[in-house]
């Protein structure tokens, strides 16, 4: 048996089979992108579920022409430096793998350009080798991600998607998901040639409260609770729903910490024992929440698609959240007699 060192785009392949499971999973890799360029406005095109077409385009801060093959590169990422900044992250990426993944199992083109560059350039990578080429092209200040036939060179993942409805449903999702933690950045997603979604940017009150009856429905924003909790580093905000009203909802559990989206077993935990006793046994908490803590105090270099976290002091931020969460439905739900406590 010979060791040897595997071809770039394999290499990359195999990293894509852990972070692009399926054309969601690259809508989420790019908007997030686009978020950690500064965009205020990103536009998702989607033809036929994703699997033929993936379009992002926003009005972030660009790729300067030199910077394009790099950012095309595995490992490569302008977010991180050191051990230091991975243990103290703010930005969705940090991993410099999406891009190389995604390139590896589509036709991808990356178009952009920075105020300070004349015109814009794009970039593709082909071959093994995956080296890239670039022409220049005509772009506005910002960039383009698009991406052809998802998994066309790996037959086995391309047989996994579902039908372009399910795969589409996801996508949806997944806006959705991001829409509700960046009231400031408008959104528009559409499907074959069809505008679906348009979340425009909303900084008052009472646009935030639209988008999130948008987002969630008016049933939800009319039982759901405002929440302020703090403690010293620790805040805790969003909403959580009035456990009378429980039921009403299906499936409404968003919570995001540092303001990217979570599904995490304590925070759940915390919050399902919250909601203890006012609840039907068949009736599930609903919320959106928002969790902020000190970047030092939680790992996010837990899984590669990024949505597990640890917390170095897990106790501490399970008790904070059960305290948050529970004062605001006492606060609801104190003034009736059959739920106020003897
Ligand atoms: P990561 O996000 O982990 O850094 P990616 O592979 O997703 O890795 O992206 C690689 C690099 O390309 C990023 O670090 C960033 O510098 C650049 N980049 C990617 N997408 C965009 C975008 N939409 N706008 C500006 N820069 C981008
Ligand atoms: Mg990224």
């Amino acid at each position: 048996m010979t060791i040897k060192i595997l071809p770039p785009q394999l290499a990359n392949q195999i990293a894509a089979g852990e972070v692009v499971e399926r054309p969601a999973s690259v809508v989420k890799e790019l908007t997030e992108n686009s978020l950690d360029a500064g965009a205020t406005r990103i536009e998702i095109e989607i033809e036929k579920g994703g699997a033929k077409r993936i379009s992002i385009r926003d009005n972030g801060c660009g790729i300067a022409k030199d910077e394009l093959s790099m950012a095309l590169a595995r490992h490569a990422t302008s977010k991180i430096a050191s051990l230091d900044d991975l243990e103290a992250i703010m930005s969705l990426g940090f991993r410099g793998e999406a891009l190389a993944s995604i390139s590896s199992v589509s036709r991808l083109t990356l178009t952009s350009r920075p105020e300070s560059q004349e015109g814009a350039w794009q970039a593709y990578a082909q071959g093994r080798e995956m080296d890239v080429s670039l022409k220049p092209a005509a772009h506005p200040c910002g960039t383009t991600l698009e991406v052809l036939d998802l998994f066309y060179n790996t037959p086995a993942r391309r047989k996994f998607l579902r039908t372009e409805k399910t795969e589409f449903t996801h996508i949806d999702e997944v806006i959705r998901r991001i829409a509700l933690v960046r009231f400031d950045v408008e959104f528009s997603l559409s499907h074959n040639g069809k505008r679906i979604r348009h979340y425009r940017a909303a900084s008052e009150q009472k646009q935030q409260e639209r988008r999130l009856a948008a987002i969630c429905g008016s049933a939800f924003l009319e039982h759901a609770l405002h929440l302020e909790w703090q403690h010293d580093a620790l805040g805790l905000t969003g909403w959580v729903a009035d456990p009378r009203a429980a039921g009403q909802f299906s499936e409404l559990q968003y919570c995001y910490v540092n303001g990217r989206m979570m599904r995490d077993k304590l925070i759940n935990h915390a919050i399902r024992q919250a909601y203890q006793d006012k609840l039907g046994a068949d009736q599930q908490p609903a919320y959106v929440l928002y969790l902020t803590i000190d970047p030092h105090q939680v790992d996010v270099n837990v899984h590669p698609a990024k949505h597990e976290v640890r917390f170095h002091q897990s106790r501490l931020v399970h008790d904070f959240i059960y305290q948050g969460v529970l004062s605001a439905l006492q606060s609801a739900t104190e003034h009736l007699p059959e739920m106020t406590e003897a």
